[in-house]
């Protein structure tokens, strides 16, 4: 019989490292010192190997602290592309005890300055070809004392924003700093990083990730069920490290050796098929409206991708016929992948199980994917119970975890709306199901309310760019009298083809259920889309009840 006070005795009596992110620097510039990070220039592209980057990031710390006097848990904002010193600076920064703040470029002037003051950024890090835009905005940005120019760019723009800042140009804060950085031990619970949401719904709203919470999350980025990074991986990271931690890629690769591809501002498919084929990365991550792109750029060039074998597409749904038009056309096997800011941000990740095939592969790769074993979740049906997780009972998605955020920075409690009994409310629909899959049907805000039966936007549009024609197909509910709300599909035609209102509502006809097809059609020239490449469905909402989208009724 075993005792109850024997096993209240028995206690872990493993050591206690705190989980900071100098110890991803310091693995990485020496253990994996010969990784590099390219960065696109569209000329001859920069190539650091990670043991520079790790030199680089203990100068630009000297830097902070010394010249500019950065002490304590004070902000640095970086105003950044996806480049080498930007992988610096999420190095450097947190390592020597601060805040790194992405800001992210693509937001309104307003929200920019918004979250500036509200992180109460002391340091702006800007590249040079981001000069005009952030010039722009640094004059309401009131807590912002330095500024660090990397690359050539005047400087002037920036100075004129006002008397009280100094600008310092990046290579002459470094030349001549110390190499190595005696690197503070820090709480493993201190945040290290921090960034916003995009703000759809009024103002962007703070997530702070510590230490831990990124180490955590960059193991679980590592892993073969998630992403699989190791020393054999190049990552070519499109997803902008303004938006979400670029999927906490960075991190990942500098723990596992991965190297890592950086576009820079070339984010159009021509530069980036040039970086699949000189590069030869095995991994590439962006959101599916790039990938939209380029297989429209693939299709019509003779590009090498023979390398590329895994895409990861997040941050809105990935159309079905995308991953199918990859893996036939281009042997590029799309790995659909969910997640939120608040989550740091990786959920799921879509990996079939073993031994599975054909089909049923499939049916697994089109849903949002597996819940790790990092990540609780939880369906909460209609009525505000939890529902089974049996893959077919609907209702709002909840997950709690070590890399989710539990409130957002300058709250003092839990904003009710988006968090419930510790758990985070994702606003996200679906079902999951007994082997841990999520099935995402729709945002709460974008699900069809017609006549009391929900439809899913998504499903729609998964359907409707499955036709050969269509290049990007956004649904919406719009106001109707007699069922409160329908369907509107908006349709983005591929250059040079054609199609009709009817041609396509019969192809719909045999993908949904009859009482689900759209009644009101619009061809479109393009999908308005949020800061972060998502489908603005508000503002395609908005144009609407404007009357400035053509309806065509059917
Ligand atoms: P925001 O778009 O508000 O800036 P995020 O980029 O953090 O914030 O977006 C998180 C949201 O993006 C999720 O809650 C979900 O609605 C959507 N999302 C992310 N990945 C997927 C996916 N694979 N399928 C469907 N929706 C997704």
């Amino acid at each position: 019989m075993v005792h109850a006070t024997t096993l209240k005795i028995m206690r872990s009596t493993m050591m206690d490292l705190p989980l900071q992110v100098s110890r991803i620097l310091e693995h990485g510039a020496t253990v994996h010192g010969g990784s590099t990070v390219v960065s696109w220039t569209g000329g001859e592209p920069r190539r650091l190997p990670y043991a520079q980057v790790g030199a680089q990031a203990a100068q630009l710390a000297h830097a902070l602290r010394h010249d500019l006097g950065v002490t304590g848990d004070q902000r640095i904002g970086t105003f950044m592309w996806n480049n080498a010193e930007h992988l610096v600076a999420y190095l450097a920064v947190p390592s020597m005890g601060a805040v790194l703040h992405t800001l992210n470029i693509r937001l309104f002037p307003e929200q920019l300055a918004y979250v500036a003051n509200h992180a109460e950024d002391r340091v702006i890090i800007v590249d040079s070809t981001l000069v005009p835009l952030l010039a722009k905005v640094l004059p309401q940005m009131s807590t912002v004392e330095h500024v660090v120019l990397v690359g050539g760019a005047d400087p002037a723009p920036l100075m004129a924003a006002g008397p009280h800042l100094s600008v310092h140009h990046w290579d002459d804060l470094l030349r001549g700093k110390p190499t190595r950085y005696d690197w503070p031990e820090v709480d493993e619970s201190d945040a290290a990083a921090l960034c916003y949401t995009s703000g759809t719904t009024g103002n962007p709203k703070g997530v702070a990730y510590s230490h831990r919470s990124i180490w955590l999350h960059s193991m679980q980025v590592c892993m073969r069920e998630a992403f699989g990074l190791g020393p054999q991986s190049t990552a070519l990271v499109i997803v902008p490290m303004f938006h979400a931690m670029a999927w906490g890629l960075p991190y990942a690769a500098f723990m596992s050796g991965a190297s890592l591809v950086m576009p820079d501002r070339f984010l159009q498919a021509e530069p980036i098929a040039a970086m699949i084929a000189t590069e030869r990365p095995t991994l590439a991550g962006a959101v599916p409206t790039i990938w939209t792109d380029l297989l429209s750029y693939l299709d019509r060039n003779e590009v090498d991708t023979s390398t590329l074998k895994e895409a990861i597409v997040g941050g809105s749904a990935c159309p079905p016929a995308l991953m199918h038009a990859f893996s036939e056309r281009h042997g590029v096997e799309i790995i659909h992948a969910w997640g939120m800011t608040e989550m740091s941000p990786l959920g799921s990740v879509s990996r079939p199980p073993i031994g599975v095939a054909g089909q049923e592969a499939w049916d697994y790769r089109y849903t949002q994917g597996r819940i790790p074993a990092g990540v609780a979740a939880r369906i909460i049906g209609p009525d505000g119970q939890p529902a089974p997780a049996d893959g077919e009972a609907v209702g709002e998605l909840e997950v709690r975890g070590p890399w989710v955020t539990s409130r957002y920075v300058g709250d003092d409690e839990p904003d009710a709306e988006k968090f419930r009994d510790g758990w985070l409310r994702t606003g996200d629909v679906g079902t999951l199901s007994p082997d841990g899959y999520l099935t995402l049907t729709d945002r709460a805000k974008d699900v069809i309310k017609s006549g009391g039966e929900w439809i899913s936007s998504v499903e729609l549009e998964n359907a409707l760019m499955a036709h050969p024609a269509v290049l990007e197909a956004c649904v919406v509910g719009v106001p109707d009298d007699r069922w409160g709300e329908r369907p509107l599909a908006t349709v983005v035609l591929k250059e040079g083809v054609s199609a009709t209102v009817t041609e396509l509502w019969d192809f719909l006809a045999g993908r949904a259920a009859r009482w689900q097809l759209p009644e009101r059609w619009s061809f479109i020239e393009a999908v308005p889309k949020t800061s972060v490449g998502k489908f603005d469905k508000k503002e395609v909402r908005a144009r609407y009840a404007a009357g400035a989208i053509d309806v065509v009724l059917v």
